[in-house]
């Protein structure tokens, strides 16, 4: 098949690559001309595990190629992904504007009997809206649509999207499920037939539920914290219940990334426009916000306030094996310490593209992807993302006798007895 990829960014790009290993001729197409560019020459403008070796590969089977030109993309498209951005208006609600634009560019090439397929996280209705508006800059309506969710993680995204739990089909057209079951159908996984509205939710209450976990197990760690319970044991001991499991449990400072925190406010702005204002959803995300500034508040009474104090922040990235920044906890955390009166170095292995980032908005901390560099000499040593360079680290190379340092693990991830014994103070979550 044809297939036109609109958005090239970390689900686009994957998506590209994955679909053209199938023997599909994919087109990645993105407004970003210097992304472009980038992946023309076979550079993954993020860091993916595994991807660049695919992206490669693909460009040179001469299956995959990128381009800027809509005209060029779309003209001879059977099937059209759409892959751009969808983040959070101030007022929570999602951001529809770069799905609209790419609907409006797209439309004057579309070739009849094309399939628009919406990736992009997007509310029920918003395939009506998108239909409206390729229907008025197109100079014919032969054309169809569905909404084939993502649920790939950054990190993982090449392992999940070739491995899916599940893929999730909305249409509503028996042909349409046809031709996108056939599209996937290398990826031999289970396919969920539903409505576009459904199959929109569906992705939406995903995501609000792992949040909702994450949520749960911070506020039972909260508890865990005033009663000598260890969070980590109640989990393993929970864990053994079917109905709740072993997996996806990780007390911490709450949820980030790009998808969670913008899914749960997208998904409590819509109760509330529609009256339902008093549920779950309105308070995560309150939850959530509240919980970084309350621990740096709690461990700054820990180390005895945070003036003066030398701190290595462990791990800038919103989760390990990715470079993504968005939303992620070192955002706020470093301003917040740098406010305090610490002196802060960050960490991070892959992050440091996006240390111009950091340098700009906040010149007066420095950054530097070698960990013992950043660890030395420091009296606080705050794990935020579990890098395997970080967790398999071995703390006590850099134990300086007689001086009173802490380590504060805010992913549970240490052995406090390990750390203990080097004659650091440990801190965890929950513990
Ligand atoms: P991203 O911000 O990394 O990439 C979006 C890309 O779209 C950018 O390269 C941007 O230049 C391009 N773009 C914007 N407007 C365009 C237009 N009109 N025409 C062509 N290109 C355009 O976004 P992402 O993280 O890949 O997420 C894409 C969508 O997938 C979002 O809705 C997100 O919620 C969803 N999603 C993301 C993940 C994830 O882990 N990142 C997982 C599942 C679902």
């Amino acid at each position: 098949m044809n297939v036109c990829v609109i958005g090239t960014g970390f689900v686009g790009v994957v998506s590209a690559a994955v679909f053209s290993s199938f023997g599909n001729s994919v087109t990645g197409l993105d407004i970003d001309p210097a992304k472009i560019e980038k992946l023309k020459e076979g550079i993954v403008p993020f860091y993916e595990p595994g991807l660049k070796h695919l992206l490669i590969e693909q460009q040179s089977h001469g299956t995959l190629r990128f381009t800027t030109d809509y005209k060029d993309a779309i003209s001879n498209a059977e099937v059209i992904i759409v892959a751009v951005g969808t983040p959070s208006s101030k007022e929570g609600k999602v951001e529809l504007k770069y799905v609209h634009s790419a609907a409006q560019s797209l439309a004057p090439f579309i070739q009849k009997g094309a399939i628009i397929v919406i990736k992009s996280t997007v509310p029920p209705g918003t395939l009506d809206t998108f239909q409206k508006i390729v229907e008025q800059y197109s100079s014919h309506i032969d054309f169809h649509m569905a909404s084939v969710p993502e649920f790939l993680r950054e990190g993982t995204a090449v392992e999940d999207i070739l491995h899916p739990d599940r893929v999730v089909i909305g249409a509503s057209e028996e042909i349409i499920f046809d031709k996108l079951i056939t599209l996937h159908a290398p990826l031999n996984a289970p396919v969920v037939k539903l409505s576009p509205e459904s199959a929109q939710m569906s992705k939406y209450a995903a995501n609000a539920y792992l949040a909702t976990r994450i949520t749960f197990i911070n506020q039972l760690a909260d508890l865990c914290e005033h009663n000598g319970a260890d969070i980590k044991d109640v989990i393993h001991a929970m864990g053994f219940d079917k109905r709740i499991g072993h997996h996806y449990w990780y007390p911490g400072l709450g949820y980030g990334g790009s998808c969670f925190p913008k899914d749960v406010k997208e998904l409590a702005a819509y109760s509330r426009s529609v009256g339902l204002n008093d549920n779950l959803l309105n308070h995560l995300d309150r939850f959530n916000e509240e919980r970084i500034p309350k621990f740096l508040k709690k461990y700054g009474e820990t180390v005895g306030g945070w003036k003066g104090k030398k701190v290595a922040i462990l791990g800038l990235a919103f989760k390990p094996h990715t470079d993504d920044m968005r939303d992620a906890p070192s955002i706020k955390v470093i301003p917040w310490l740098l406010e305090q009166g610490a002196t802060v170095t960050g960490f991070d292995p892959k992050s440091l593209e996006a240390v111009p980032y950091f340098i700009k908005q906040h010149p007066h901390a420095t950054y530097t992807d070698d960990l013992s560099a950043a660890v030395k000499d420091a009296d606080v040593m705050m794990i935020l993302i579990e890098w395997p360079e970080i967790i398999k680290y071995d703390f006590s190379m850099v134990r300086i006798k007689n001086k009173k340092q802490w380590i504060i693990d805010t992913r549970n991830q240490l052995d406090q007895q390990v750390i203990i014994a080097a004659g650091y103070d440990y801190v965890g979550v929950g513990r």
